[in-house]
């Protein structure tokens, strides 16, 4: 099985007429349902060790494994299989089998897979048949198996019970009927074809199997054999033959092609059935030198909605924005969820990159219409890549790559975005593999430690505090940037021990310089979103308080206004929560783009800092600086202290300052520290205007 709900699988297994198996690839039994032990004479726990030479004699052995190659060889699956087995009692058997290959995970054969039914009866009847023409009219009469005779034409002139009870015609009806009253038109030739094939060869068919209709205008599949009938001049004058109802064998095989090739969740196909479809789709458009787009799409923050909300929840998302995917798609278009929270689209006509932005600009906007989950609407985005063939790859796995790289490359612009692929983001993937590598042992090894920016109160210029800013220093990739690492920390999950390691070292190092007697000032600690929704967080600010002993006053926790406002309701109660332990809470990188500014006031929290890229450009810009203005109207209006970010110049500390704003941050003052230099600075610093 591909990815497809095994025990769903082998529910139907369980419950179907046919015998079925699983053997490995030396042909012993890994499973079997209770079908085959019934025509092997073992029991299922015997079955498992079986292999296929135990039960057959040297010549029906020789046949199997030759049949057996074959399919392995080929892949293809294989036609119907017929030898004898032996029984544990040494009785023997004639049985039929369907088998195919059992693919691993990355396509390699593991084993056979196949339906076995006991067919001795037919087979004798079959004998029979061809052996005595008087004994067999009772026989037939008596069999399950529908036996007809039809003239030249095809009309029926004689049949049995099973026939009429196939088809749901009266006996009487049926005599004179061709196969154009029980099949449809281009089956209906395709079975004239076949019987005058045996009529001009003379040579048996078997196991033919087709769809008919029934008189009530079901559908079915049937299998027959046909001979020709001739009379004693050897002229032909007929065709008898044998049918089977084998539409619940079809319906099996059908389900366990669907199984095999598509996702239970969804319903849409699966990677592997998507990488069949992509590479025929490549040999086409090489042959008819055709472009077509591939979509790589990854959810947002769909992991923190599985976390928070629960699978089913997850499940839901996925369900629905599947579901609008195939809406906003045409029926031609192919659309699969590779796992997890992935995506994948095959965009037949679309070559050029304008159509193709045009339409991820649809399916984002579909993606981002609320979702519905117990009562409350959410909103999820999607990052999207795509590459273009054959401009980004002329071969599945470049394309596939390309593709991906695009997304990774989309996720990094923000989210909630597309990118075509283009050759600068190459790099990004592979930093971003050797960053998760490496950040593995970034803290065993010791190669995190911090840096604290002061913070200068701007109504007594005294410095109230300082904020933690996470340094990574690898021998190998040199000092990197909390932009770069922290992104895949936290796609990784690596971020809450790091986290954890972040607030127990901030809070120390607050303690230890009280006890070299310098100023009491506050510490600010980054808490990312990831965090924010892990149960474990409140646990381990309260750890980190009681092993420093520092006063929880003292200890403000950052949250950037992206992940206050992520419209998660979960978010006020655990920031209440959070307030509960006596710490501050502070909204990081405010007015960034995200927030509406009504919204601030449902949240718990005691100061927001404004974010750099608006203080940057206010003095000279004078919208940003209404707006700016505005923001400190309402940090006062709620009585919330608000710190301007990323001052740099002095004419930015004047507007700020002059605008009334509480306290300012930034390199004009002072750039993040070692914790030596902020006790320098702490002991020089007094009290002055700038
Ligand atoms: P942030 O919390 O908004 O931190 C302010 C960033 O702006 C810092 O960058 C700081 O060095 C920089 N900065 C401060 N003043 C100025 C200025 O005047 N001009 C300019 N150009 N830049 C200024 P840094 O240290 O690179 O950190 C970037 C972001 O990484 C932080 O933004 C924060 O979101 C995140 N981060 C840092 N440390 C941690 C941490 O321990 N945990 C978590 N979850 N995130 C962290
Ligand atoms: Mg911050
Ligand atoms: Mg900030």
């Amino acid at each position: 099985m591909v990815t497809a709900d095994l025990s769903e699988y082998y529910a139907v297994v369980n419950n179907i007429q046919d015998g079925y198996f699983e053997t490995d690839l030396a042909g012993t039994f890994t499973y079997t349902n209770a079908v085959i032990s019934e025509i092997y004479g073992y029991s299922r726990e015997e079955l498992t060790s079986v292999n296929y030479r135990q039960y057959t004699d040297p010549v029906n052995g020789k046949k199997a494994f030759k049949a057996f190659n074959k399919i392995y060889r080929s892949r293809a699956p294989g036609r119907l299989i017929n030898y004898e087995i032996i029984r544990k009692d040494g009785t023997r058997r004639q049985v039929e089998i369907a088998a195919s290959l059992i693919l691993g995970k990355s396509g390699e054969p593991v084993g056979f897979r196949g339906t076995v039914r006991d067919v001795t009866v037919r087979k004798q009847m079959e004998e029979r048949l061809q052996r005595s023409e008087e004994r067999y009219r009772t026989i037939i009469e008596n069999i399950e198996d529908a036996y007809f005779e039809v003239d030249l034409k095809g009309k029926f002139t004689f049949v049995n019970e099973a026939v009429s009870k196939n088809l749901g015609y009266y006996h009487d009806e049926l005599i004179g009927m061709d196969h154009r009253h029980y099949a449809e038109e281009s089956t209906a030739r395709e079975l004239f074809a076949l019987f005058n094939r045996v009529y001009r060869t003379g040579v048996p068919v078997k196991a033919y199997s087709f769809e008919l209709s029934r008189k009530d205008g079901r559908k079915g599949f049937c299998e027959i054999s046909v001979t020709l009938i001739k009379d004693k001049q050897g002229k032909p004058t007929g065709f008898r033959g044998i049918a089977r109802d084998v539409t619940e064998r079809k319906r099996f095989e059908e389900r366990i092609r669907h199984l095999a090739t598509h996702d239970t969740l969804t319903g849409l196909i699966n990677s592997f059935m998507f990488r069949e479809l992509l590479q025929e789709n490549i040999e086409y458009a090489h042959r008819y030198q055709k472009q077509f787009a591939l979509f790589f799409m990854d959810l947002d923050g769909f992991k923190i909605i599985n976390d928070t909300l629960g699978h089913e929840a997850g499940d839901q998302v996925l369900i629905e924005c599947a579901a609008r995917l195939r809406r906003v798609l045409r029926a031609s278009d192919s659309i699969a969820r590779l796992g997890g929270d992935e995506f994948v689209m095959l965009l037949r006509d679309v070559g050029e990159v304008e159509k193709a932005a045009a339409l991820a600009e649809k399916i984002l906007a579909v993606i981002r219409e609320p979702i519905d989950l117990g009562g409350s609407e959410y909103v999820i985005t999607g990052s999207m890549g795509i590459s273009i063939y054959p401009r980004d790859g002329e071969d599945l796995h470049t394309l596939m790559k390309t593709a991906d790289l695009a997304m990774y490359s989309a996720k990094e612009k923000g989210k909630n975005n597309f990118q075509v692929f283009s050759p600068e983001v190459k790099p990004l993937l592979h930093e971003k593999n050797l960053f998760s590598e490496f950040l593995r042992f970034a803290l065993e090894r010791d190669e995190l430690f911090l840096e604290y920016q002061p913070k200068l109160n701007l109504k007594t210029d005294a410095i109230s505090g300082v904020e933690a800013l996470l340094r990574w220093r690898n021998p190998t990739l040199g000092l990197v940037t909390p932009l770069q690492f922290i992104p895949v920390a936290e796609s990784t999950g690596q971020i809450i021990p790091i986290g954890r390691w972040v607030l127990e070292k901030a809070c120390k190092q607050n303690v230890a310089w009280q006890r070299q007697g310098l100023p009491r000032i506050s510490v600010s600690v980054n808490i990312s979103q990831r965090q924010l929704l892990d149960e474990r967080l409140i646990g381990d600010v309260e750890e980190a308080l009681a092993e420093s002993g520092m006063d929880p006053e003292l200890l403000e926790l950052e949250i950037a206004e992206r992940t206050v406002l992520s419209n998660l309701p979960r978010t006020i109660d655990v920031l209440k929560r959070i307030k509960d332990t006596g710490v501050k809470l502070a909204v990081d990188d405010f007015g960034s783009g995200y927030s509406t500014l009504s919204q601030i006031r449902f949240f718990p929290i005691d100061s927001f800092k404004v974010d750099r890229s608006l203080i940057s450009s206010a003095p000279a810009n004078e919208i940003s600086k209404v707006v700016i203005q505005a923001i400190f109207e309402i940090g006062k209006l709620l009585e919330l202290t608000v710190v301007s970010e990323g001052v740099e110049t002095p004419e930015q500390l004047d507007f700020v300052r002059d605008s009334s704003c509480d306290m300012m941050q930034g390199f004009y003052f002072a750039k993040p520290l070692s914790p030596d230099n902020v006790a320098r600075l702490l002991k020089e610093h007094e009290p002055r205007p700038l």
